[in-house]
This record gives C-alpha cells, sequence and structure tokens, in this order.
C-alpha cells in the first residue's frame, strides 16, 4: 500500500538536484525537515578537501537511554542525476529513461526519516540518535574520509545505501587500490638509429603482458584498462609511457600482497630495459568483514524477525561510507532498501520494499533501544 508521507518525500529530494560536491541545496532540504523533528543540526568543512560546496551534515537528538546509534546515508548521487522526472509503473519507481533515478540514495535517506518519525511519535524511551548525511560519496568516499568518527558516541550504526531487497544487508566489501606506472625512455630518430632509443611504449605492453590481472582469486581482482603515452609522432622512438587500473580484495593480505607484486613487477621489468619507473599507489578505502554474531548483525536479525522480513547478509562488490567507518572503529553494515540497477538508466525502486525500509529503519532502532538501559 502507498505510504503517501514517504512517496512524497521520496519525489521532492529525487527532483531536488544534486551530484557529488554539489549537495547544498539537498543539505539545506534535510537540515530543515531534521530540525523540524527535534534535531540539533550541524555541518563540518569536509566538502573543503574535494572542492565540494558543503560538508557533512549530523543531527542529533538525546535520548533518555544510555547508548547512541548512528543512522547515515549519502547525499549526493552518481553523475546524470539532474532534472530527473520519476515514473511510477506497477509498483515500482523508474527515471523517464534519460537520466539515474537517485534512489541509490534518496531512498535511504527516506526511509530513515520514516524510521524516525515513527520511533518519535511511538513515546518509547530512545537512546541518543545520530543523523549523518555524508557528502561526495559517489566520487570518493569523500565526506566519509574527513570524517572523525570521534564526534559520535555512536560505536555501531547502519549505512542506508545498498541495493537489493528490503532485508539484505551488507556485511563485508572489497578494499581498493589505485595503481599506476610511468615509464620514462629515450627518444631516438626511428629511422637512423633506433637501437640508441628505449622505447618505453613497448616497455609499458611487456610489463603489462606479463602482469598477473583479472581475476585472480575468489575475493581479489585487478584491472588495468587506461594507456598512454606521449608521442605524436611515428619517426621517434617513444620515450614515456604510462598506464593506470586497480586492485580489489576482500582480503586486507591479499590486497596488500597484489600491490607488493605489481610494484616488483614493473620494477623488474623497467630495470631490465634501463628505464625509467614511478609508481603510484593509492589505498582509495581498506575491505570490511563484520562477523554474524556481532551485535550491529544480531540487532539487523531482531529487527528482520519483529517486521517478518526474511533477512540475508552478503557481500557488496565496491566502496561505501561503511569502510572508512569500519576501518576507523565504528561498525557498520549497509542496509538495502529496494534499489536495483542503481548508477544506470534503468535504476529502479521496488516502492513496496522501499515503504518496508522505512519500517525497517524504525525497528532498528527500537531494537536497538531494547538493549539500552535508563540513564
Ligand atoms: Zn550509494
Amino acid at each position: 500500500m502507498k505510504q503517501e508521507t514517504m512517496y512524497a518525500e521520496l519525489l521532492e529530494l529525487i527532483t531536488t538536484d544534486a551530484a557529488s560536491g554539489k549537495e547544498a541545496a539537498i543539505a539545506r532540504r534535510l537540515a530543515g525537515k531534521l530540525e523540524k523533528l527535534g534535531f540539533t543540526v550541524t555541518a563540518d568543512q569536509a566538502g573543503e578537501t574535494f572542492g565540494g560546496e558543503c560538508g557533512n551534515l549530523l543531527g542529533v537528538q538525546e535520548g533518555t537511554l544510555d547508548g547512541a546509534l548512528l543512522l547515515c546515508s549519502h547525499m549526493d548521487r552518481v553523475p546524470n542525476g539532474l532534472g530527473i522526472r520519476p515514473v511510477e509503473r506497477d509498483g515500482i519507481l523508474y527515471s523517464d529513461g534519460t537520466t539515474i533515478l537517485a534512489a541509490d540514495d534518496v531512498s535511504g535517506i527516506c526511509a530513515i526519516f520514516e524510521g524516525l518519525r515513527r520511533v518519535l511519535t511511538s513515546g518509547k524511551p530512545l537512546p541518543r540518535l545520530e543523523v549523518y548525511f555524508t557528502v561526495g560519496e559517489e566520487s570518493g568516499l569523500y565526506g566519509a574520509k574527513a570524517t572523525d568518527v570521534s564526534r559520535f558516541h555512536a560505536r555501531l550504526g547502519y549505512i542506508f545505501d545498498s541495493p537489493g531487497r528490503v532485508g539484505r544487508f551488507v556485511t563485508s566489501a572489497p578494499g581498493h587500490y589505485h595503481l599506476g606506472a610511468e615509464i620514462t625512455g629515450l627518444a631516438a630518430h626511428a629511422g637512423n638509429e633506433p637501437e640508441k632509443g628505449i622505447d618505453a611504449a613497448k616497455i609499458m605492453c611487456d610489463m603489462l603482458s606479463s602482469l598477473k590481472q583479472g581475476r585472480l582469486d575468489a575475493v581479489t581482482t585487478a584491472n588495468f584498462p587506461i594507456l598512454s603515452t606521449g608521442s605524436t609522432a611515428t619517426n621517434v622512438v617513444c620515450d614515456a609511457a604510462a598506464f593506470s587500473g586497480e586492485a580489489r580484495s576482500r582480503d586486507p593480505q591479499r590486497l596488500a600482497d597484489y600491490v607488493a607484486y605489481f610494484e616488483a613487477h614493473c620494477q623488474k621489468v623497467a630495470e631490465k630495459c634501463g628505464a625509467g619507473l614511478k609508481l603510484e599507489k593509492i589505498e582509495s578505502f581498506l575491505p570490511f568483514r563484520i562477523p554474524e554474531e556481532d551485535e550491529v548483525v544480531q540487532i539487523a536479525k531482531a529487527a528482520c524477525a519483529s517486521l517478518g522480513i526474511p533477512c540475508s547478509f552478503e557481500s557488496g562488490g565496491g566502496g561505501m561510507d561503511a569502510n572508512i567507518f569500519n576501518a576507523r572503529g565504528l561498525t557498520t553494515i549497509g542496509v538495502a532498501t529496494g534499489y536495483t540497477k542503481n548508477h544506470t538508466k534503468s535504476e529502479q525502486l521496488v516502492l513496496e520494499d522501499f515503504y518496508r525500509s522505512g519500517e525497517l529503519a524504525a525497528a532498528l532502532i527500537e531494537t536497538f533501544a531494547e538493549r539500552c538501559v535508563a540513564k
């Protein structure tokens, strides 16, 4: 059945233009909504770390119970998310096919608001609630990276930012490295004395053709799709070439091992050919895996059971704010809100799942509250 308040809020926020680094308009709306519910709202300086126009929003409401719970979503969306015209067909919301839908992550924001409205009107005792809306998630987890997690009282939380049916939780995700190599060769006339040159383009190809990549094992992958050379003429031996790509693994040791292998491999090939080499390795985010016995999973199970929602705890394929928070000691898992095919023009949201994700947000807060004691 249609839940008018959630549906109207969903359309309002989907049609509020936003992008990574351009979250000011949606942030203003969300701050207003939080204040209306009685939250104290502050913004940080996270936008400055990546050229964005505003920071992360933190809304806090003190409770009568000892304990604090974090509920988080991101305010930005992937590109092609401006001027969205949502279309509903048979209980599923789509864009008109020319843009994304931005259910990732507007549906997560709306689920949190519905959960808050429900628990605040229930009159039941509550813990301190910390609602966090981040910036720049899609373009590189910038808001999360700029977060000092010691500002939260919560030690655990739920990130409403995962695809799939309601009841799906993401309890592990891979870590990610950006890797690159710049090869310096030596220019020489290609016709007169090619033997005096050092061909950086060929060395790059040698490096790549003998580099282990693709599927490396069940939990580790690598991909190097970006290649370039400094050459603009065919009559000079190439003196500069570069390539870059990524490595991912759910296992932190295997990720570290691959990065070390990548460096050693490139150095060996460059040395053999007498070429110069500059390597680039940037840790984008670390993997996480939250065990089933962890409280954050147990609460999720109990909350789903109270609503009769079947639940599953699965691995996600990409990075999310939870990667950063977990690496910093704040235990968080992803919560699905009913969308699929996110980041594409075919993105869709199953409205029944979306409405239930609002009930789930309330049940997560209530189940957490039952474990707290009065102050
Ligand atoms: Zn997202």
